[in-house]
């Protein structure tokens, strides 16, 4: 038996694992006590990852189609993107680069990220890329850049062992980072002092380690945070040197936050006066005060509002840049970080550069080689998806995601991948919703077949590497884009020396980390070979370092331009749609604690169902009674958007007037069952993160024909 060390392909924690296989099979995964991220731990998917490579549910040839009523026939790779680099020359002759898209992941590896990009705005000529981290991070995205300059997050994993307090807002860590919480448990078991405070509408196993919870209105959390500014200030616990030192914009938050004392938060946010004192004690008394978020507070119309006013709390309290400190979100996937790294939503360009910045844009476009890079902006998910549907898009290149599950407002989903004349789904998994769209069907290398980088939510950049390889003749990402790139380019700009002609994703990675050097993000001072020897490495680490940066802006310098980090003072905003008269509940959507995503790997595994069996809805105990339901009674579930049929459960853990479904099931578990038939697809307007996480309901005992 061999032993490959890689990492876990879920969530962004990033643990490391070692594989255990003949060269042909994966037989076991452990932790890799070596890897910083989990010293050894790993929860119950990414110890059960060697259960879940079922040849059945993949992709293992391509296949093509030639009509949409027509059924899809195996093909080899070069009819297969012979065809497609035909469509995409065509499609882009007769109506132009932006008449073609890219909807990728952030489940893909850093090198597949850029070959991407540079493919969209090099080779193309578009901004229309996106990934679906625009429905996870992009809200942290905003708030980062606004207050602090750059996309960084700013502590490390050892903080939360470190830290006097933790405050997690929008996170049931327990289920969604499972690692990391353990790591929060053994801290708190280590340093009784520690201090804990979870907001959250529903008390999740998260709120086991809390000594306060803050079971809030949804939706509330901004007038939270104004109101625990209001206290700190009333109680003197604001840091003035470190306001005077090194931020701007203090004073017109202060003047905001008058609006916000305790008797109004407490009615705003349906909390009590005594527990927002409690938590506002808490923080300011703590010696080190560090925060964790995640979906609660991006996933919503408010999200980049949210993540600013969370960040206030920081810089008025100087809790940055020093250990046990700062505001620290958590990623939901596991490269999530490296596709923000790499330029990978539709607003941003490789190195943290925005798409909008003409000299971003030269910076680019040089180091490609290029005589420029688009100026027309790209479109996010939900606009991108918009456009394919009123025929704006004709070419849409889906790689490694399935948003005809994830996406909210899932009719406006499937109607445009129906429309779209020509979709290419590049897929490890043919089970997907997303697969039953695609005129091509490339099929992907996935976890333990193919090799890269990702980055965690440290910024920790680990080498992924492969142990056996892919079945069928599926191929890594990064390879397939190039070798399409390749043919496309014979007819974009025939006879000129080609600009993909990588031969391993270790090039793609030395190419690429030229684009960070002298940006906030610098790893120019990282190979795959160096990470090989000294392990996975925290950005920044530029050219000649020997190890990376645990903590960013321990100096007081932030990544603005004047230096200064920008508080930012903006009022609360409601829900996008608020419960009523006629849809009465609120419902909350999130993650189970054995399941990943839309299940197309966390699915094949028997063991992953013994947690919770199947889709059910969770309603308190007394909206239950109002209705005359009980336990396992099967019910409609209604937004202004669709219905589902599934049974209800009664969880007193719920606020009354609140209800929660579990992200994960679609349309190939249960016909018709899946939580984004009933969200919206309304969004931030900065991040243009959509409200995934609410959407007003109403329950009705199911009427069965
Ligand atoms: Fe994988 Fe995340 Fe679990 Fe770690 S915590 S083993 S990265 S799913």
């Amino acid at each position: 038996m061999k032993q490959t060390a890689s990492t876990c392909c879920y969530c962004g924690v990033g643990c490391g694992v070692l594989i255990e296989h003949d060269g042909q099979h994966i037989h076991n995964v452990k932790g890799d006590p070596a890897h910083p991220a989990n010293l050894g731990r790993l929860c119950s998917k990414g110890s059960t990852l060697h259960l879940t490579g079922d040849l059945a549910a993949r992709a293992l040839h391509p296949e093509l189609r030639l009509g949409k009523s027509m059924a899809r026939n195996r093909t080899d790779w070069d009819s297969a993107l012979g065809h497609a680099a035909e469509v995409f020359a065509r499609t882009i002759a007769e109506h132009g680069p932006d008449s073609v898209a890219f909807y990728i992941s952030g489940q893909l590896l850093t090198e597949d990220y850029y070959s991407f990009n540079k493919l969209a705005r090099a080779l193309i000529g578009t901004n229309n890329i996106d990934s679906n981290s625009r429905l996870c991070m992009s809200s942290a995205v905003v708030g980062y850049k606004r207050s602090l300059g750059a996309d960084a997050p700013p502590c490390s994993y050892e903080d939360i062992e470190q830290s006097n307090c933790l405050l997690i807002a929008g996170s049931n860590m327990a289920y969604a980072h499972p690692v990391l919480f353990r790591r929060l448990e053994a801290a708190r078991e280590a340093n009784p002092a520690q201090k804990v405070i979870v907001i959250d509408p529903r008390r999740t196993d998260t709120c086991d380690v809390a000594d306060l919870h803050l079971p809030l209105r949804p939706g509330s959390d901004v007038a939270l945070f104004h109101g625990l500014l209001h206290l700190l200030l009333e109680n003197d616990h604001v840091d003035h040197d470190f306001i005077n030192a090194h931020t701007d914009g203090f004073e017109a938050l202060q003047a905001l936050v008058q609006d916000y004392p305790p008797a109004r938060v407490a009615t705003l946010c349906d909390i009590s006066e005594a527990e927002l004192r409690q938590a506002a004690e808490l923080i300011g008394k703590a010696d080190s005060f560090l925060s964790l978020w995640c979906m609660g507070l991006n996933q919503s119309s408010a999200g980049s509002a949210k993540n600013n006013a969370l960040i206030n709390l920081h810089l008025a309290t100087g809790q940055i840049g020093k250990v046990g400190a700062g505001p620290f979100s958590l990623t939901g996937q596991p490269n999530a970080m490296g596709g923000r790294e790499t330029g990978s939503l539709s607003n941003l360009l490789p190195g943290h550069r925005d798409a909008a910045n003409a000299e971003h844009r030269r910076e680019v476009a040089d180091y490609w080689g290029v005589a420029g890079l688009p100026e027309q902006p790209g479109l996010s998910a939900i606009e991108l998806f918009e456009a394919v549907r009123d025929g704006r898009i004709k070419a849409l290149w889906i790689a490694c995601t399935n948003p005809a599950q994830s996406m909210p407002d899932q009719q406006l989903i499937h109607q445009a991948l129906s429309l779209c004349p020509f979709v290419i789904v590049q897929e490890a998994f043919s089970t997907t919703e997303t697969c039953h769209y695609a005129d091509l069907l490339l099929p992907a290398a996935s976890w333990g077949e193919k090799e890269g980088s990702v980055t965690n939510s440290e910024r920790r950049i680990s080498h992924v590497r492969p142990a056996i390889p892919a079945p069928g003749s599926a191929r890594g990402d990064w390879d397939i884009v190039c070798d399409f790139a390749r043919r496309l380019e014979q007819k974009l700009r025939p006879g000129q020396p080609s600009q993909f002609a990588f031969a391993r994703p270790a090039e793609l990675f030395d190419e690429y980390k030229g684009l960070t050097a002298g940006r906030d993000l610098d790893y120019s001072g990282l190979s795959h070979a160096l990470i090989d020897g000294l392990g996975p490495q925290q950005w920044p680490f530029p050219a000649g370092s020997r190890q990376g940066t645990p903590r960013l802006y321990t100096d007081g310098r932030f990544a603005t331009a004047d230096g200064r980090a920008h508080f930012v003072a903006e009022a609360p905003r409601p829900l996008s749609e608020p419960a009523d008269s006629s849809y009465p509940l609120v419902l909350n959507t999130g993650r189970l604690r054995d399941q990943w995503h839309g299940m197309s790997r966390t699915g094949t595994a028997a063991q992953l169902f013994g947690h919770v069996e199947r889709a059910q809805l969770s309603m308190h105990p007394q909206d239950m009674q109002a209705r005359a339901l009980e336990d396992g009674d099967l019910v409609s579930l209604s937004s202004r958007r669709g219905t589902l049929i599934l049974p209800v459960q009664a969880d007193a853990q719920l606020r009354p007037g609140q209800s929660f479904l579990p992200m994960h099931w679609g349309n190939r578990f249960l016909k018709g069952l899946g939580s984004n038939r009933l969200t919206l697809s309304n969004h931030d307007p900065l991040s243009k993160q959509p409200e995934l996480k609410q959407a007003a309901v109403e329950v009705t005992r199911a009427v069965l024909p």
